[in-house]
This record gives structure tokens, sequence and C-alpha cells, in this order.
């Protein structure tokens, strides 16, 4: 900005319009000064950061349900790259601004305070669509054309990042068997995910000399191993934690329904693995079809 120019803005400032105003002065001015047309919205990235800067700090410990971070502000600005202004990307480049549009949220991290800027991606506003309209994850995973499996690990990931507040897990450790201090972080305090891992057979091909269990232990009927996956969801719901089913033995997939029972461990919305032997490919590509496992562990 020219010398002249800051002169004249910074006279509109003092007739009584504060810092709030200059997006607006900005704005007004921005042919008459010859001034960098993307400066405006600039000015309001800004203000609107320096005010997420002072709000107060959500904290999640009363809330029932997944929620927005009150702090977040989401702008729809018409230049694109103006985040990197304020925040250089990692890499140092600080590409020019682009007179085209961007969405831009600014918030507050509720664990360390710090005031957040950056350009929203696709996965940030479909999960905040999903929570501010509480549409259910299963129904926007239709019209996103998503997995709703893709849906619940964005959303964890927002949680992660502070957009969202998640509720307080109800799997915490009894603080008088577990000395803490006040720099013990929560995440040694309390458990996001709770893990069955599941000896679902004892059926097994190999004859592994480090076996510790090679005991005959009748396998559940299908309908009991169901009520089980449906034991561990209330379970998880009423601890508002997210459930994770490490399926083994034996070898799980010796298991006669285990396609099956696999099926209603994914739709349970559970995050899946196997701890299992060398299958044929095709077993895999059966599993993949239903839920790619978080990982497979296969027996050497
Ligand atoms: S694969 Fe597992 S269950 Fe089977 S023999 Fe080896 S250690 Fe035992």
């Amino acid at each position: 900005m020219t010398p002249k120019a800051w002169s004249r803005v910074r006279n509109l400032c003092a007739t009584g319009r504060g810092p709030e105003d200059l997006p607006q002065i900005l704005s007004c001015e921005v042919n008459s000064l010859s001034l960098p047309g993307y400066l405006p919205e600039l000015a309001l990235l800004e203000l609107t950061l320096a005010r997420v800067r002072t709000a107060a700090c959500a904290s999640s410990l009363t809330i029932k349900q997944l929620t927005v971070n009150p702090s977040l502000h989401l702008l729809r600005l018409s230049w694109k790259n103006l985040t990197c202004l304020l925040t250089p990307y990692e890499n140092g480049s600080v590409p020019a601004p682009e007179l085209l549009e961007e969405y831009v949220i600014v918030w507050r991290h509720p664990r360390t305070g710090e005031a957040l800027v950056r350009p929203a991606a696709d996965e940030d506003l479909l999960v905040l669509k999903m929570v501010a309209e509480e549409v259910a994850p299963s129904q926007l995973a239709v019209v996103g054309k998503v997995n709703v499996h893709e849906l619940d690990a964005a959303a964890d990931r927002a949680v992660k990042r502070g957009l969202l507040l998640a509720p307080p897990s109800g799997i915490r450790r009894d603080l008088a068997e577990f000395p803490t201090d006040e720099h013990t972080e929560e995440d040694f305090l309390s458990s996001s995910v709770f893990t069955l891992q599941w000896h679902i057979t004892q059926a097994c091909d190999l004859h592994c000399r480090h076996c510790y269990d090679r005991s005959v232990v009748r396998s559940l009927e299908l309908p009991q191993a169901v009520r089980v996956l449906d034991d561990l969801l209330e379970f998880c719901q009423s601890r508002k934690v997210r459930g994770q089913v490490s399926f083994t033995g034996g070898n799980p997939l010796l298991y006669p329904d285990f396609m099956e029972v696999y099926r209603a461990a994914s739709e349970r919305d559970f995050s899946l693995a196997v701890l299992g032997n060398p299958v044929p490919q095709e077993s895999i590509e059966n599993l993949i079809a239903i839920e790619p496992p978080v990982y497979y562990q296969g027996e050497p």
C-alpha cells in the first residue's frame, strides 16, 4: 500500500471507526486508492483470527454429542490463497492470491488454545455439515457418495484438529490409582477407543512351535456371535467411545460364518482388524469388498 493510501485509511479509521470497520473501509476504497483487490478479505480474515484468539476456549466436558466447536468461523472468500499470507505453508511457499472462491475456517483449538486458520478441505465441509445439521452419517454417505466409515474417520480427524468437540470418553483411569500432575495429558487419562480382541475360533491350519493355546473350545453359533457385537455396540455407545474388533483365533477365517460376522461388525460401524494366517487372495478380496480392515496381521 502506498503512503498516500495508508494515510487515507488511517484518517478514515480515526473518524470514530475502529479496526472492526477496516474490511468495509478497504472495500469502499479499494478502487480509489488502487489497493490490491484481495486486501478487504485479508483484513476480514485477520479480524476474524483476532476475534477467535480472544474467544472463550471451548470445553467438551459438558457436551452430550458431537458438536461443532463454537469458536469456529467459516468464511466464503472470493480470493484464494489468503491464509498463507497469515501462516505460510509448511514448505515455506506463499502462493499469490488468485481471484477464485475459497472456503476458509478459523477456530480456536480447544486443547491448545491456539487460534488457527486454513482453507476448508472438502472433508472438513462434509463433517461440519453432518454435525451442524444433525444429518445421519449413513444418509450423508449416500449423498456424498462416500463410505460411512470414511465419514467416521473424517469426524475423528476433525475432533483431533479441534473443529468438532466430542463428548468425553467414559473409559477413564481411576485417578486414585494413577497419580497425575499438571503435565499429564488427557491421552493418558482416557481412551477414545475400546478394542475387543476376539478369539472367534480355535481352529487353525498352522502348527507354530510358539503357539500358546491349542485347547479345544466350542465356537459360538452365528446368532450368538452377532449378539456379542450388539453387546459391544451398546457398551461403546454408553461410554462414548469408538469400538474396534480385532478378529483372531486360531485362524479367524476358519470360523464357518466369518464373512457374516465380519459384515455384521462392519454394519455396526466398528473399526476392524484381523490377526490371522496367510489365506488365499480371494479371501482377502472378499474382506475388502465388505470393508478394508485397518490392518491384517498374518502369522508367519
Ligand atoms: S497360527 Fe496362531 S493359533 Fe495357529 S498355531 Fe500359530 S500361533 Fe497357534
